[in-house]
């Protein structure tokens, strides 16, 4: 709206209306499941190169059903991001992985580490180490099944209190990964300066890379400087058998991606990890 001679004239045409009210609909919808914690979790297995296992999977937060229908993550995280509700949605998901690990070590089923995304506006919280380790005792797993995923745009944004809480967390054996490396955002020399155990190379590099002979030399190169930094790599976004190929041959650690599978619910995951990880 703006004010002028004639007073308060609303520019909003029909299309920017129906964003708002859809955007309100949204911002109610994760409040409602927010408070009785009904959205849900799906879990992507991790393919680990040298074990021919899957020891590691990342969460990823689902809305399937809402009076609107499925609303995608690009959709809903920005919004929960905005409105602060991230916050509390982060928490709830931390709880809901450390029970599936509880389930999951409880049946015997092999698992290593699950992946969480934490967004950058977690890190405005002061309590934010506290209310994370007491997230993980009060659900009596180890410390180290847990592994924190966190952008290069969060790191670039905040690499004081990103570093302070990777040293903090790496005390208690909680891990921390690198997500979306290769976006642009960060600066070397502050990720190598943190000890993450995973640096996760940004799909869009994977896909600029397979068939590309420059590029793949220059995430050789990369890779090689991690591992040489005691980092593990990640490639994600990994759908075809000759993305799988080039990830090998650049000396990748693991693998992400539809062509091993797409991200499942809790009970097929389990299922998933019962049937490829056999002791
Ligand atoms: P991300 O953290 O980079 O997650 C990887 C995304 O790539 C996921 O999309 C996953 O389903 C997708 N993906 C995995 N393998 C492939 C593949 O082979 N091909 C293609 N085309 N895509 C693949 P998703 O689940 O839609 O999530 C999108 C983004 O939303 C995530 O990107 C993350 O930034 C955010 N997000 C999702 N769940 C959460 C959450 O629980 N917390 C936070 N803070 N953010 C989340
Ligand atoms: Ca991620
Ligand atoms: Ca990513
Ligand atoms: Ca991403």
């Amino acid at each position: 709206a703006k004010s002028g001679k004639y007073g308060t004239v609303c520019h909003c045409d029909k299309a920017m209306l129906g964003k708002l009210r859809r955007r309100g609909e949204i911002v109610r919808i994760l409040k409602d499941k927010l408070a009785d914690q009904s959205f849900e979790m799906y879990y992507q297995p991790i393919y680990s190169v040298k074990e021919g296992n899957f020891q590691f999977a990342e969460s990823l937060m689902r809305i399937n059903e809402s009076p609107i229908g499925p609303i995608y993550p690009s959709e809903f995280i920005p919004i929960a991001e905005e409105t602060g509700l991230i916050i509390d949605i982060t928490y709830v998901i931390l709880d809901k992985v450390c029970k599936f690990i509880n389930r999951l070590l409880e049946k015997k089923i092999p698992v290593g580490s699950i992946h969480v995304n934490f967004s950058g506006v977690q890190f405005s919280q002061p309590d934010l180490q506290e209310k994370v380790l007491g997230i993980i005792r009060q659900n009596k797993i180890p410390a180290s099944a847990i592994k924190i995923e966190f952008t290069e745009s969060t790191l670039a944004d905040s690499p004081q209190t990103v570093t302070e809480f990777a040293a903090e967390m790496g005390k208690y054996g909680i891990k921390m990964g690198l997500d979306d490396f290769g976006t642009g955002y960060s600066n070397f020399a502050t990720v190598i300066s943190i000890p993450f155990g995973t640096i996760k190379i940004d799909k869009s590099i994977m896909w600029a890379s397979t068939g590309n002979i420059t590029s793949a030399a220059a995430i050789k190169h990369i890779v090689n400087t991690f591992k040489a930094l005691n980092m593990k790599v990640v490639a994600e976004g990994v759908e075809t058998e000759e993305q799988v190929m080039s990830a090998i041959d650049a000396g990748i650690d693991q693998i992400q991606g539809y062509y091993y599978s797409r991200p499942l619910s809790e009970e097929d995951m389990e299922r998933f990890l019962a049937e490829n990880n056999r002791r």
